[in-house]
């Protein structure tokens, strides 16, 4: 028996379920190894006002979900698990899925991107008790209390916007006083009267894992150097992402921040893998462009499968 699939599609954020939708339009009855952020980034964010296709906006969890039914009334098969190995020196590909090995003669890479972390000596204990890089998932949870974001793009502002619904209010921390946020955003949360700015400042530490929850941060100004708390009860990241493709170093070139390089929109450099969405798209990273360049990779799927007579 052939137990070689035709494609498999590591991801399940818009590009992923993209690819799934067209591959399974195609025929090629795909597997979705879901990953360890089932959904992606739009599941952990609220609403979606620039999906084209949706007037009054869209919830991102909503959005997520329909996607993956729409893919998934084709024949799109979906598995909640991930690849910790793949080798793609051969024909077919193989990847190491739990205790599995699955077999493929192309693969779409649409893994995305995983929130960043500053870092900090105490932020990892205190993950789950007050420190969160989703608003949406965890904002709830500091109902009345004072509460800080870090960052200064658009995740930092949804994020900080978002978070005035529970918050007495919302300190935005940010580095620099120029921000990458798009004017709409900025423009929402400077007129926000529930969000402060603190801007020129570091976050040194986080307090207090003796107390097993937040109490506050250690900032320092980083134009002179001094050093002040702020007493808050969580502190929620907005710092960016770190694509998910470390599995790949050796073999397919990434850039200095570890995004895939592509050519042609979704080619890696092995026949038949291609790459899609946010691990490979440093600079636009939008639900709709994910969602496109799921659909060329599985175009180019597609084609390729012809091409070699399958
Ligand atoms: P981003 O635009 O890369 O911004 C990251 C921010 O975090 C920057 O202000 C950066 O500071 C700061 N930062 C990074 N590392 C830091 C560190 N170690 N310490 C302190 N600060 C740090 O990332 P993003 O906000 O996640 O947005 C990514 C993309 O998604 C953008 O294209 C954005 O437009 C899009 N997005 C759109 C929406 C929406 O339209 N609703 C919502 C969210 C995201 P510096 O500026 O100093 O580098």
């Amino acid at each position: 028996m052939d137990d070689i699939r035709n494609v498999v599609i590591m991801g399940s954020g818009c590009a992923g379920h993209t690819a799934a939708l067209y591959t399974a339009r195609a025929n090629l009855k795909p597997l979705v190894l879901e990953g360890h952020e089932p959904g992606g980034q739009l599941s952990l964010t609220t609403l979606v006002e620039n999906f084209p296709g949706f007037p009054d906006g869209i919830q991102g969890p909503e959005l997520i979900a329909n996607m993956r039914y729409q893919a998934e009334r084709f024949g799109a098969e979906y598995k909640l698990a991930h690849v910790s190995n793949a080798d793609l020196s051969g024909a077919p590909i193989t990847l190491q899925v739990g205790h599995e090995t699955v077999r493929t003669r192309t693969l779409i890479i649409a893994s995305g991107a995983s929130a960043r972390w500053l870092g900090l000596p105490n932020e990892q204990a205190l993950i789950g008790r007050g420190v969160s890089s989703c608003a949406t998932c965890d904002g709830f949870f500091f109902s009345g209390k004072d509460i800080a974001v870090i960052g200064g793009g658009d995740s930092a502002m949804e994020e900080a916007l978002f978070l005035t619904r529970f918050a007495s209010k919302v300190s935005l921390i940010h580095r620099r006083d120029e921000f990458r946020a798009s004017k709409i955003m900025l423009d929402r949360a400077q007129k926000h009267d529930k969000i402060d700015f603190i801007t020129n400042t570091v976050v040194e530490d986080v307090l207090d894992p003796a107390k097993n929850e937040v109490t506050g941060l250690r900032l320092r100004d980083a134009n002179n150097g001094k050093t002040w708390e702020l007493p808050v009860s969580a502190m929620f990241l907005g710092i960016g992402h770190i694509p998910n493709a470390r599995m790949f170093a050796g073999q397919l070139d990434m850039d200095q921040d570890g995004y895939l390089k592509t050519t042609n929109n979704v080619f890696t450099k092995v026949p038949g893998v291609y790459a899609c969405g946010d691990v490979q798209d440093r600079r636009y990273r939008q639900a709709i462009t994910a969602a496109g360049s799921g659909c060329m990779a599985a175009l180019e799927v597609e084609k390729f499968l012809e091409e070699q007579g399958h």
